[in-house]
């Protein structure tokens, strides 16, 4: 049995936040506002897997009102949605990622950010993609009010 999911998350660049994208802490003069860290790849990471079990989204089961949310660390999250991935019988199949975001470049934490992903996951890295490009200086990403995310995953049994 397989399942697939997909998960989108947009978050608001502002002054004064640390940018974390995949679990992956990267220095910008700007970063990602929310009640969380904010991590827009991870985010979109967990409603794909919970998209794919048919469980809801991030929101119903951490939601922002809840103050032991606040600042939390996006991989404590999402290894709790692993925990409830590997109960329901699952593991990764394969997971593809794609960072939308203007600046800044990216691609040099591509690497880390996949084998913290995979680490999380419990799969290989290769099982893991991430891509980033911009929107050619168009819209919110283009101009560099926020980052979005999408991540499509195909679970295993
Ligand atoms: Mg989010």
């Amino acid at each position: 049995m397989m399942r697939i999911g997909h998960g989108y998350d947009v978050h608001r660049l502002v002054p004064g936040r640390k940018l974390f994208l995949g679990g992956v802490e990267i220095p910008s003069p700007l970063g990602l506002l929310g009640h969380s860290d904010a991590d827009a790849a991870l985010h979109a990471v967990m409603d794909a897997i919970l998209g794919a079990l048919g469980r809801g989204d991030i929101g119903t089961l951490f939601p922002d009102s809840d103050p032991k949310y606040r600042d939390i660390d996006s991989k404590v999250l999402l290894s709790k949605v692993f925990q409830a991935m590997v109960i329901a019988g699952y593991r990764i199949g394969n997971l593809d990622i794609t960072i939308i975001a203007e600046a800044p470049r990216l691609s040099p934490y591509i690497g880390q950010m996949r084998a913290v992903i995979a680490h999380l996951l419990a799969c290989e890295e290769h099982a893991v993609n991430v891509k980033a490009t911009t929107e050619e200086g168009l819209g919110f990403t283009g101009h560099r009010e926020g980052i979005a995310c999408h991540a499509v995953v195909l679970l295993a049994d």
